[in-house]
């Protein structure tokens, strides 16, 4: 029992040509290219979208629905721009290759062969490029449950080359995916979600099950990091470095997004029946004041995007999610018969109940309080919380390793680390 939901996967494999001319492929992403520039020309001066397909149609030497799926794309890219507050509208001089953007049967096509799955791309109608694909075997597995199982839908898809090798990015879709209902959990996890970490919390009748900060103090620097080269950019007007630097830096978030949101959904899934709590993102930047400015570019995106990853990961093993109110997370004592609450209770990453003197690390506290409303609003007893398990630290870092978790601070009860160490992969 539980809800259907529609899962969107998207799979990445290596093509491996057989037939046909890899440089045709080299030929259409230069085209793709063509045409997305030239739909954002357009639309910048000002010409109606309807028309604009037509046009760049008949200028551009590829599959009409995949020019149609490309115009689509640069028109959204258009949109999105001027619906931001600083209307920032998409570079018309894109220099780099453009994905082929490709219908499924029709741009594309994909069938099972002896154990393998082929491949045909069609650049222009009479030339396709035919092969098969290489992968990671969990993409090919789940690609293959697609072409012949039911309840999967196969999507459009980009051809496009990464460091000089061609690839192939499909979109598959579960369309019956069942995700426990939350009401049928007998794990919280409690999710609280910093800057350079994330602390996990999961609660269940007998109390704390285990607590967990992850750190990735790299993800804090390298935004900033890259923060400060893109201001300089802009200032010297250099609006094509500014467009690649912005997919590098894309590509590094989503990147180790990816990767914690798949840590989160492992840490669910080793507990009986787990549902994972977020903090609705409302107002999740209290406690931090960098600036509005600096708060959006810094927060907001990553806070939404670790949400929806993470819901869609969890969503694959029957895991549901769950929202609750933000409010005080962070400042109230996580112990039941207390839970005193101000500001004061914080300093940086050490929490000290001005009422009952209670210590633990901040975050966990947070994270705690989070699992705790879960909790509240599935209509359980809230456990005590008087005995807290240590407070275990995992750090990733950018190669990957993870490195052994060591004391950072002076141990107050409840906050000693010990010696386990998580895999963040
Ligand atoms: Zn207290």
């Amino acid at each position: 029992m539980g809800r259907n939901v529609d899962l969107v996967k998207t799979l990445d494999f290596q093509l491996e040509i057989q037939s046909g001319d890899e440089a045709d492929l080299r030929f259409a992403a230069r085209e793709s290219r063509r045409a997305y520039n030239e739909t954002v020309r357009l639309a910048k001066e000002g010409v109606e979208s309807a028309n604009i397909a037509p046009t760049v149609a008949d200028e551009v030497d590829l599959v009409r629905n995949t020019t149609q799926r490309i115009v689509n794309k640069a028109l959204d890219a258009v949109e999105n721009g001027r619906s931001q507050a600083d209307v920032c509208l998409p570079s018309h001089t894109k220099s780099d290759p453009y994905p082929i953007r490709a219908n499924y049967t029709e741009g594309y096509d994909l069938t099972l062969d002896d154990g393998e799955v082929a491949f045909r791309i069609s650049t222009k109608p009479y030339n396709p490029v035919r092969g098969v694909l290489r992968g990671s075997d969990v993409h090919l597995d789940l690609l293959k449950s697609a072409l012949c199982g039911s309840g999967w839908e196969i999507g459009t898809a980009e051809a496009l080359f990464r460091r000089g090798d061609p690839e192939l990015h499909v979109t598959v879709t579960k369309t019956d995916a069942a995700v426990r209902r939350p009401e049928q959990s007998e794990t919280i996890i409690g999710v609280d979600v910093n800057e350079d970490n994330v602390a996990l919390a999961a609660l269940s009748d007998d109390g704390v099950e285990e607590t967990l900060v992850v750190e990735y103090p790299e993800v804090k620097s390298e935004r900033h990091r890259y923060l400060t080269i893109r201001k300089r950019i802009q200032k010297a007007g250099k609006t094509s470095q500014f467009e690649s630097l912005e997919q590098k830096e894309k590509r590094f978030v989503r990147d180790r997004l990816h990767k914690l949101s798949n840590f989160i959904s492992e840490f669910a899934n080793q507990f009986e029946s787990p549902c994972i709590v977020f903090e609705d993102l409302k107002d999740i930047r209290e406690g931090l004041d960098l600036g509005a400015r600096m708060n959006q570019r810094i927060h907001r995106i990553p806070f939404g995007a670790l949400q929806s990853y993470t819901t869609y990961k969890a969503s694959f093993s029957g895991i549901p999610t769950m929202r609750i109110d933000p409010e005080y997370t962070s400042q109230m004592c996580a112990v039941t018969d207390c839970e005193h609450t101000t500001c004061s209770n914080r300093r940086k990453n050490r929490f000290r109940c001005r009422a009952c003197g209670h210590q633990d690390h901040a975050d966990r506290n947070a994270a705690l309080n989070v699992a705790k409303r879960g909790v509240r609003a599935l209509n359980w007893n809230v456990p005590a919380l008087n005995n807290l398990p240590q407070v275990r630290k995992v750090r990733r870092r950018a190669s990957g390793a993870v490195d052994a978790p060591s004391v950072t601070h002076d141990a107050g009860r409840g906050d000693q680390t010990d010696g386990v160490v998580g895999v963040f992969e």
